[in-house]
């Protein structure tokens, strides 16, 4: 390709609503342009590295002999009544209708889709197992699209589901699923983590999420420093941080505390730490107000909490007014000893005696409280988030963090949706029987973004090799007057073309110092400079886009110089 015949647009200034890295160079490079609150054209030069990154999806999932198909984007709303997911999914479902007034979603998933089709086509144990995959968009009405593609309304996924007869055949799909997701983000070249995940609207039982590591990534991970648990920290769970309860050595005691509203304020006039503390919130329950006891110096997991039973989904903490009718005072003063209401304590604080907790009396708190003297819990569960430095759940290790960009997530559904939608199967007995289900979602654009804001330096992005939108950059400097120059320029292109190799040819009259700066921004890997002084030698310059270390090469040897580089 000739940067005449292509569409380059770059552009110096950072648009002022890209907060993150990836946002900012897919701008700046062109790659993808802003239509509407997340939702993006990609440009031909994004569109050749996404095109790529789902060839690589694609040539995995066959691999492990998923068989791809495509689904309509648009689906009847009654799909939606079968499985009751409407609610779940909340304000995130598009919803439109046609001109009959019948009402449709634009799909944000596919397993009711695929679940119909499944009912309908497959009827006997012999069919099965099968795994149906497609590459399409979606759409959700995230609250807050941001990041570019990275959290956008209309995205590209690749969504797989497949179908069993028992759990052992799902778990053996499953596995192959992990084993494709690793291959892909592998050969893609990025640096990966699969971790425990929580399954969410989509349900069922065990999940894990991929996620490329990555500073600016909206999840935590949790990982033991020398042990395999990874999880992320929504899931990680968080062990007992005291082994058995001490007995109790103080009197229970109210103290007054006038200005002190929160854990550090209280801690600090009584002149205790923080663990001796513990803070109660006061959220919706299903049947009665749940108070949610936690140490004073830990914080409280909104996904493990609201999947509690007791618990009203989506999480709600109870407002002012709510407070004062359960406790009696307000958020600053809520304490364990005679409150009213279903009371979840994390096992960290079942354990835990002499404590300091509100008296649920505006300004007063109480010091020496112990359990089952002083006051009584009805539930023990893991309710907090995990920290760094605490024990590793699987008992190797300690917990570490990081940071990363959900591109993957695999599900063990089970028969949630075959049930729901009764899609059977007649076994080897003849019998009727729900098909087990798996779920495996890959997010195609966010992948472009992710690989971006792992391989990036100041001066623009870095392609790993395998998405690069062109191998090789010729820059020739002075193409349009120096004849030399475009002749040795427009040679290795038609040689390295020929090779199979995407080339781009820089052919635009612009100053050698903008153009240098485009191809950094732009991030191709290989770049070959051709000048009048290096050709007085027969030479060309070559550098990496990694570490931009000019080295002279003859233009002899280029060729295969480049075709080395390009194949190792
Ligand atoms: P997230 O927690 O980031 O919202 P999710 O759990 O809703 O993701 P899934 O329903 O598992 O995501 O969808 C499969 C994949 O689709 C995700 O792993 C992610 O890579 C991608 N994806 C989900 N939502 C978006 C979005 N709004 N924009 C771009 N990609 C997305
Ligand atoms: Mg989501």
């Amino acid at each position: 390709m000739r940067t005449t015949d292509f569409h380059l647009v770059t552009r110096k200034e950072t648009p002022q609503d890209a907060e993150i890295i990836s946002h900012q160079l897919m701008i700046r490079t062109g790659m993808i342009r802003k239509l509407g609150a997340g939702l993006y054209t990609w440009a031909p030069l994004g569109l050749r590295v996404l095109q790529k990154v789902e060839q690589i999806i694609r040539e995995e999932m066959n691999a492990s002999g998923a068989l791809e198909m495509l689904m309509p984007a648009v689906q009847p709303k009654e799909l939606w009544e079968e499985t009751g997911r409407i609610e779940d999914f909340g304000g995130q479902l598009l919803a439109i209708h046609d001109r009959a007034q019948r009402d449709y979603f634009f799909g944000p998933t596919h397993e009711e889709v695929i679940t119909d089709f499944v009912r309908n086509e497959i009827n006997s144990y012999k069919q099965l197992p099968i795994n149906f995959y497609q590459i399409q968009t979606k759409f959700r009405d995230e609250i807050r699209p941001r990041f570019g593609v990275m959290r956008s309304r209309e995205f590209i996924m690749k969504d797989a589901y497949s179908f069993h007869l028992t759990q052992d055949s799902l778990a053996v799909t499953y596995q192959k699923m992990h084993q494709a997701y690793t291959n892909i983000i592998n050969r893609i070249g990025l640096e990966f983590r699969c971790v425990l995940a929580d399954s969410g609207a989509i349900g069922g039982s065990g999940s894990q999420e991929f996620h490329v590591i990555a500073d600016s990534g909206e999840d935590a991970i949790m990982y033991s420093d020398t042990g395999d648990y990874a999880a992320n920290l929504e899931k990680c769970e968080a062990v007992s941080l005291l082994n058995e309860r001490a007995a109790p050595t103080a009197a229970l005691q109210k103290v007054a505390t006038p200005e002190q509203k929160t854990i550090e304020a209280v801690a600090s006039f009584l002149q205790v730490d923080k663990t001796s503390t513990v803070k109660t919130l006061l959220v919706e329950g299903t049947e009665q107000p749940v108070a949610l006891v936690l140490r004073g110096d830990h914080t409280l997991n909104e996904v493990k909490a609201g999947n509690l039973a007791v618990v009203a989904s989506p999480l709600r903490m109870l407002n002012e007014a709510e407070i004062k009718a359960t406790a009696g005072c307000d958020a600053g003063s809520i304490g364990v000893k005679d409150l009213h209401c279903l009371i979840v304590v994390d096992q960290t604080v079942a354990n835990m005696s002499d404590f300091v907790c509100g008296a649920n009396e505006e300004g007063h708190h109480y010091t020496g409280v112990n359990w089952d003297r002083d006051a009584t819990y009805d539930l023990v569960k893991d309710i907090r988030d995990a920290q760094v430095g605490e024990p590793s759940p699987d008992g190797v290790g300690t917990l570490q963090m990081a940071r990363g960009i959900e591109v993957g997530h695999i599900f063990q559904l089970g028969n949630k949706y075959s049930k729901a939608m009764n899609a059977v199967v007649l076994n080897e007995q003849g019998k009727s029987q729900a098909m087990e289900m798996g779920c495996y979602g890959m997010g195609v654009t966010r992948m472009v973004a992710a690989a971006i804001e792992q391989n990036h330096d100041d001066k623009g992005i870095i392609w790993p090799a395998n998405i690069a939108p062109f191998s090789v950059a010729i820059l020739p400097m002075n193409y349009q007057k120096s004849q030399r120059v475009k002749q040795a320029a427009d040679q290795l292109y038609a040689e390295l073309t020929a090779l199979g190799i995407e080339v781009i040819l820089d052919d635009r009259k612009v100053r050698p110092g903008f153009m240098m700066s485009d191809f950094e921004l732009l991030g191709i890997p290989h770049q070959v400079i051709i000048g009048d002084r290096a050709l007085d030698n027969d030479e060309v310059e070559y550098r990496h886009r990694v570490d931009m270390q000019s080295q002279n090469i003859s233009r002899d040897t280029i060729k295969s110089f480049l075709s080395g580089q390009i194949k190792a």
